[in-house]
């Protein structure tokens, strides 16, 4: 007998991607009318978004002199994207 392992995609992997997001869809329908779901207002998308932005670590690139994330060295400095 062969000991022969069957990939086989389960549970939403094995959905297309528009069932995927109809059933996800549904989720967030059912939290909203449950009174669980959060709900957003500007002062705390404001507020997340600023902590998203803190939390990244920006350097300075040695070329254009512009902000990038990009954590690419060359020449002994940080080079962004563009520059590379
Ligand atoms: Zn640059």
């Amino acid at each position: 007998m062969t000991n022969q392992i069957i990939k086989q995609r389960r549970g939403l992997a094995c959905m297309s991607q528009e069932d995927r997001i109809r059933i996800s869809r549904l989720g967030g329908i059912a939290a909203h009318k449950d009174g669980v779901a959060h709900e957003w207002n500007s002062e705390q998308a404001k507020d997340a978004a600023t902590k998203s932005w803190a939390n990244r670590t920006w350097a300075t690139c040695n070329v254009c002199g512009g902000r990038t994330m990009s954590k690419q060295r060359r020449n002994g400095g940080v080079v962004c994207r563009k520059c590379l």
